[in-house]
């Protein structure tokens, strides 16, 4: 804490981002990244720029990587915003669509970075608890004050809420922004892109760094009304022009391309997740059904958190949070299923101690 800091920034509480260790030993599942390498032809792709653009500014507009979005959903490259991974995109989201007095809903168990922001923009919230199975009830998002923010699926409880259900979201919210954050969805059953003509306030964020194996790259992107991008815009353009650099253009336009290895790695993945789901529930865990690429876990036999040190001093890690109705639970994300062969391994002989 220091004096020269305002009023405003030392009151602020940080969100604090999974453990990042180097250690190759390590199998690594606490940060829902992707187990696969990118597609080889993104790092061609990035290659060949740096080899030769460097020293050229990258495109402020990155109107081609919004033409490709465009195309892969059907959508005008007018209807794409683009940020340097998504918590940009909902960072620069937050401060274009919500106000000081007007309370925005978000749920109460979801992704943390959501009350950062609230803070740094001194916005009111409006908390709504989520059903004791960690459902959503569409209702109680009905007739916000100031805009609606959740993921589908919602992190960390992994769970995905159907579309008729955030249509009547949107419809009883005309007047407000509703932002969809699908930074999981490829694992799940289908985006609300296909919503955006029919509803002007849906704004729906998305990310390279999870489904397209991107993480360390930082693309994420949002889509919506033409009206509610060019808001996007007009906040970018007054801090940062140049947001994301000529490599993650590059590689994030290649990704989009190759939707065959997106393809077959995704599918991987669910098919992954599917085994790994039936494999904790043989071992009595309480397993809620993801649609993402992590499971929400709670063992039967173990507490949770003497679970998740004992995984860490096996080399596992994993999430624990220590919060309020997560007490008993652990966040695993989907590794190769060896990873996650070996992971069973490692909690039966926790468990059977
Ligand atoms: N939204 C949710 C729900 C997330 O879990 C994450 C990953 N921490 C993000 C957004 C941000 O992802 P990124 O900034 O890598 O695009």
């Amino acid at each position: 804490m220091s004096n020269f800091w305002n009023p405003l920034i030392k009151q602020l509480e940080p969100y604090i981002p999974g453990e990042q260790l180097d250690d190759p030993a390590i199998i690594k599942l606490n940060t829902n990244e992707n187990p696969f390498p990118p597609s080889p032809k993104v790092l061609t792709a990035i290659e060949e720029e740096a080899k030769t653009k460097l020293q050229l500014y990258p495109s402020p507009t990155v109107d081609e990587l919004r033409e490709e979005i465009g195309n892969y959903y059907g959508l005008k490259k007018e209807q794409v915003f683009i940020g340097n991974g998504s918590d940009e995109v909902l960072a620069l989201g937050f401060m274009t669509f919500f106000e000081p007095g007007k309370a925005i809903k978000y749920p109460d168990i979801t992704y943390s970075f959501y009350p950062v922001y609230a803070k740094l923009y001194q916005l009111d919230v409006d908390e709504i608890a989520l059903e004791e199975d960690f459902t959503i009830s569409p209702e109680s998002f009905f007739h916000s004050e100031g805009g609606v923010i959740f993921p589908n699926p919602n992190a960390p409880t992994s769970l995905y809420l159907e579309l008729e259900a955030i249509e009547a979201i949107l419809k009883n919210n005309s007047d407000q922004v509703v932002i969809i954050d699908e930074a999981y969805v490829d694992f799940a059953e289908k985006s609300a892109v296909s919503l955006i003509d029919s509803y002007p306030n849906l704004l729906v964020v998305q990310t390279l760094s999870k489904s397209r194996s991107l993480a360390g790259l930082r693309v994420g992107m949002a889509m919506g009304h033409p009206d509610l991008i060019e808001g996007l815009n007009r906040v970018k353009d007054s801090f940062n022009s140049y947001t994301i650099d000529r490599l993650a253009i590059a590689g994030a336009i290649e990704a989009f391309r190759d939707t065959a290895y997106f393809e077959k790695t995704r599918k991987e993945i669910i098919a992954t997740r599917e085994y790994f789901r039936r494999e904790l529930e043989k071992r009595r865990f309480h397993v809620p059904p993801s649609q993402a690429n992590f499971v929400l876990a709670s063992p039967a036999d173990i507490e949770a958190e003497k679970l998740f040190t004992e995984l860490k001093q096996a080399g596992f890690l994993i999430r624990y949070f220590n919060k309020p109705k997560l007490e008993n639970y652990l966040r695993i994300s989907i590794g190769t299923k060896e990873q996650m062969t070996k992971l069973l391994h490692a909690i039966d002989s926790i468990t059977e101690k």
